[in-house]
């Protein structure tokens, strides 16, 4: 079941991409597997996936420790600061830093263990107040204020879209921090390297491929539902 996911998955990744123009190797499929046990995700592994995606940092630590060690784990979930350290060993990319507390934090742990931690800011781009992340307008200020720590790297930008009915509503929204994306990518700013624009889910992902995303983030489309 899971293989087919995956083909069904990759065959929408290709369409999405050839009605915007897209090389298909330009999305890459984060594989969210919070909640999965092992060998659901040993079996996703088997079929090629070597990026997954948690939301607790506990859950994450112990799926690191028993799965393989060239999987590149990604953080996706709100992150408490005192909780850094137990994955600033091993963490490849965390896409929910959103205040200079949480990436001064980051950046310490990091420099502890002598790493350089990518990291993509966390926007809120609906303006619902149930969300984590910056507003649009705050990510310029944001930028600046971390410009100084050295054991991060910007890499991009993530956002969580609404869950609405039709899912065509969320296309503004992947069109604004697209927009916003682009505008950063062309400044060029020191400490800065924008390649990774993480939206889209099992719902709506075909339609942020349309609008630009560089990483989907699936769960339910791939593992089946958590229920
Ligand atoms: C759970 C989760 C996903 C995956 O959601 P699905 O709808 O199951 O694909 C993606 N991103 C974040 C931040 C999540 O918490």
């Amino acid at each position: 079941m899971l293989r087919d996911n995956l083909i069904t998955i990759k065959d929408n990744i290709a369409s999405s991409c050839s009605i915007s123009g897209r090389e298909v190797d330009t999305v890459e499929l984060l594989a969210v597997s919070k909640t999965k046990a092992i060998p659901a995700i040993m079996e996703a592994y088997e079929l090629g996936l070597r990026s997954f995606g948690e939301n607790k940092v506990q859950e994450l630590v112990s799926k690191y420790e028993e799965m393989p060690k060239d999987i590149k784990w990604h953080m996706i979930g709100h992150l408490q600061r005192n909780k850094v350290k137990y994955i600033a060993p091993f963490i490849s990319c965390i896409h929910s830093v959103d205040s200079l507390r949480l990436a001064e934090t980051i950046d310490k742990e990091a420099q502890k263990h002598n790493r350089i931690i990518d990291v993509l800011v966390e926007v809120n781009v609906s303006n619902e107040e149930s969300k984590f992340g910056l507003r649009i307008d705050e990510v310029n200020n944001f930028l600046n204020s971390i410009y100084h720590l050295k054991n991060i790297q910007v890499t991009g930008l993530m956002t969580i879209a609404p869950n609405p009915h039709d899912q065509n509503e969320n296309r503004p929204y992947f069109k604004e921090l697209h927009k916003l994306f682009v505008d950063i990518k062309q400044e060029k700013r020191d400490n800065v390297n924008m390649n990774v624009l993480s939206m889209g889910m099992s719902k709506d992902y075909k339609i942020a491929i349309e609008e630009g995303s560089t990483v989907i983030r699936i769960g339910s489309n791939l593992f089946g539902s958590r229920l």
